[in-house]
């Protein structure tokens, strides 16, 4: 159980995993890794601190909210039966639905009662207007959508026969050596011999980096039992509908191995150092508390 006092927050130290997430968490803030990752975990008790980080850490930016919808309603199409309603007023009808589904939860404030129900950054911390916020997500979304279609994407997976699909439950887990680790593709399909990974990008193309085409070759390996080689990653960015098989030739795995070494040392010294992982010991890195998701919990904490 998380200490609940006002003073240093304590957890029992537990297993230790790595992801590219987890150490994105750390470059950023090692505070904010620490609030993201540990400080509410083994639960809590109503109107604890630890009840409002973990609040906090489900709080969502809208590029965040888009992919993740985009992600739940291609799988939703892609799993299901297939059907004689043309693909593109199905998955329009998908994401009317999840859109409109979002919304109403939003308006009602569904997350006051429970935390994993949608709250927006930019309404929380920017204090956006919802209406405006909800114009502009809209607008983004329907960009979105005619992207997706015109990307090639949707025309690709289409052809994808049920047997050659590949059901997950992301995240997934993975390992090198002992080392646990974790990743959330979007999409994994089986095509003229090879294991195909999609991830949908947030942002900017550079989501989809070495590291992260270096774990869907693990996974493959160790749990689907495919040589690399057979092993293709693809990235589709909705805000531009570039869609793109990442390139082979850029993946040096020996230096990706490093890579994930140093950052998992890195990150497991925090954890052997004492039976419990102490708040204080994941240093403030001050400079981006502004798109921070814990500000309204740590700037008052003089700790
Ligand atoms: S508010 Fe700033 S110092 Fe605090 S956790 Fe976030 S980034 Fe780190």
């Amino acid at each position: 159980m998380t200490d609940l006092r006002d003073g240093p927050i304590r957890v029992q130290a537990k297993g230790f995993s790595w992801s590219t997430a987890r150490e994105r968490h750390y470059e950023f803030c090692p505070r904010a890794y620490f609030y993201q990752y540990y400080a509410t975990s083994g639960g809590f008790e109503k109107y604890s601190a630890a009840r409002q980080l973990y609040r906090l850490k489900h709080l969502k930016t809208v590029p965040f909210w888009l992919k993740s919808l985009l992600g739940e309603c291609i799988r939703d199409w892609f799993y299901d039966a297939a059907s004689d309603v043309p693909i593109e007023r199905i998955l329009r009808r998908l994401f009317s639905w999840r859109f409109r589904k979002g919304i109403k939860s939003l308006s009602l404030q569904e997350w006051r009662e429970d935390s994993k129900k949608l709250n927006l950054f930019e309404h929380y911390y920017d204090h956006k207007d919802l209406g405006d916020l909800l114009e502009e997500v809209t607008d983004s979304l329907t960009r979105s959508i005619n992207n997706l279609f015109s990307s090639g994407l949707i025309s690709q997976l289409e052809k994808v026969i049920q047997v050659d699909k590949i059901i997950f439950n992301p995240p997934l887990e993975t390992n090198l050596g002992n080392l646990k680790i974790w990743f959330a593709p979007d999409l994994i399909w089986r095509e003229s011999g090879k294991v195909n990974f999609l991830n949908i990008l947030i942002e900017e193309k550079n989501e989809l980096n070495a590291d992260s085409i270096m774990l869907h070759r693990l996974y493959a390996m160790n749990q689907l039992k495919i040589s690399p080689e057979n092993v293709q990653s693809f990235g589709f960015l909705p805000s531009t509908g570039l869609y793109y098989l990442f390139d082979e030739n850029s993946l040096n795995i020996s230096k990706c191995i490093d890579k994930v070494t140093q950052s998992s040392s890195k990150l497991f010294e925090l954890h052997s150092a004492s039976e419990e992982l102490q708040e204080e010991n994941f240093y403030k890195k001050s400079g981006k508390c502004n798109s921070c998701r814990f500000q309204e919990f740590c700037k008052n904490r003089n700790i």
